[in-house]
């Protein structure tokens, strides 16, 4: 899948990797050709306008570790823009089945491959996820639609609703609701009736299944290699049946497959599953990080520039291991340790993660200690200058009186958060003499 755009993509950066040094420029006039490769894969203009005004923010801004190229970066840098617009935002694409039975609606254009899809899924779901699944075709306007359903049933050995002519789509859907409960059925899947362009009728059929069945999830099945075609059938879909997934199809093609990166920005949408061929067993869970690899096919630099990244956090955090052995503690220090309780909810969030704690941070909150108290502080560090940041002892009484009002806060707050710095470096130089320091900071990184 994605050889066009990988290919393009792939010289574009190979050029970029085997230069030293690279300029504004070198950027610029790469990413212009990252643009050209995206549209070719027919990804949606919006989106290729995005890709690239973000690529372009965080290469400008990027700190360059020295074993790695700036170009070797640039990669790096598409790379993990690639997976944040596969994966999008919100929920993560796995199913929810639930309480049995649950019924999985399966819609889409002809020829999509909504039907092999529907063997495909339910051959994983038994084999994989243990579920006894019953297939049920709702294609009455092509006899041989419900045929191929029944084949594919035997082939992969999954059960498949008994075939009664004459019912209609809304009937069977029934049927096969009871026939899931009694038969005691963990999944039911409905393989509705595709048409060649989206209508009245196909979409009005689709709905009072819907309706009849509530369906856990709603997946559209459509060919990845349409490119924005299959995002504007997603959009339609949803706007009409309500959709909770996407399956792509035919991203065993050489085609343009800009699908995938359009469909999350535009729909917001989740791709369940890519089909990757016509076998059964030709179905993967959709994962950004895999596909982002395919289409940059640059897995090796991306590697490198990991593990320089790594190489440089773990000299950083030896460096500052040092200093804290010393008992050289500062508001720099404090600042990151102040922020990185932020980041984990605050003194209530830390607490809660630990058993027992829960009340003990409710207490912590009364005394004051709380979000509003971090916040305040990192203020109180911020209004400082570099020098008296690395080295607050210089602060002096009028300087204090400016920081404080600065913040908005009182001279006292500052000399709090000055005697919890001494504390924390006196402490810090004990650990480090019992090697507890050590053991405290391989949690840190
Ligand atoms: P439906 O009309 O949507 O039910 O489509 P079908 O399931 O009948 O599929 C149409 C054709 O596409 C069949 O020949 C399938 O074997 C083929 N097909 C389905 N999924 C894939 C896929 O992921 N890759 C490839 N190469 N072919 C597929």
């Amino acid at each position: 899948m994605f050889e066009n755009l990988s290919d393009r993509l792939g010289s574009v950066f190979d050029r970029l990797t085997k230069q030293g040094a690279l300029s504004e420029d070198d950027v610029k006039t790469a990413l212009r050709e990252v643009r050209v490769a995206l549209l070719e894969a027919d990804v949606s203009l919006p989106v290729v306008r995005n890709f690239v005004k973000s690529v372009e923010k965080k290469a400008t801004g990027a700190a360059v570790t020295k074993s790695i190229t700036p170009g070797q970066q640039v990669v790096k840098i598409v790379h993990d823009e690639l997976i944040e617009v596969l994966r999008g935002e919100g929920e993560p694409g796995e199913l929810r089945i639930g309480s049995a039975p649950a019924p999985i609606l399966m819609v889409g254009l002809q020829g999509g491959g909504k039907t092999t899809t529907t063997a495909k899924l339910a051959k994983r779901l038994t084999e994989r996820d243990k579920k006894k699944v019953l297939m049920a075709s709702l294609d009455v306007q092509r006899p041989a639609a419900m045929e191929q359903l029944a084949v594919l049933g035997t082939q992969i050995g999954v059960d498949t609703l008994p075939i009664v002519k004459g019912e209609d789509p809304v009937a069977i859907a029934k049927r096969a609701k009871t026939q899931a409960s009694l038969g005691g059925y963990d999944v039911y899947m409905l393989d509705t009736a595709g048409r060649l362009s989206i209508d009245e009728e196909l979409m009005a059929q689709v709905e009072a299944v819907r309706d009849v069945t509530s369906p856990r999830e709603t997946l559209l099945v459509v060919d990845g290699l349409t490119g924005q075609d299959a995002v504007h059938t997603a959009e339609n879909f949803d706007e009409r049946i309500g959709i909770s997934g996407v399956v792509l199809t035919r991203m065993d093609g050489d085609g343009r497959g800009g699908a995938a990166l359009s469909m999350r920005a535009i729909t917001g949408k989740p791709i369940k599953f890519v089909g990757l061929g016509e076998k059964m067993d030709a179905l993967e869970t959709f994962e950004p990080e895999r596909v982002a690899g395919r289409i940059l096919g640059m897995g090796d630099i991306v590697a490198l520039v990991e593990k320089a990244q790594q190489t440089l956090e773990a000299e950083q955090a030896e460096r500052m291991m040092k200093r804290f052995q010393k008992g050289q503690f500062n508001m720099n220090d404090l600042k990151m340790q102040l922020e990185q309780m932020q980041k984990m909810g605050g003194m209530e969030g830390m607490m809660s993660m630990m058993p027992g704690m829960g009340k003990m941070a409710k207490q912590m909150e009364g005394a004051g200690i709380d979000d509003t108290m971090l916040r305040r502080q990192v203020a109180l560090i911020n209004s400082m200058t570099k020098k008296e940041r690395a080295n607050p002892a210089l602060l002096q009484a009028s300087r204090k009186k400016r920081i404080a009002k600065g913040s908005g806060l009182e001279v006292s707050e500052l000399n709090k958060l000055l005697k919890q710095q001494r504390q924390m470096g006196d402490m810090m130089k004990k650990m480090g003499k019992g090697g507890m320091l050590k053991q405290a900071m391989s949690g840190m990184f």
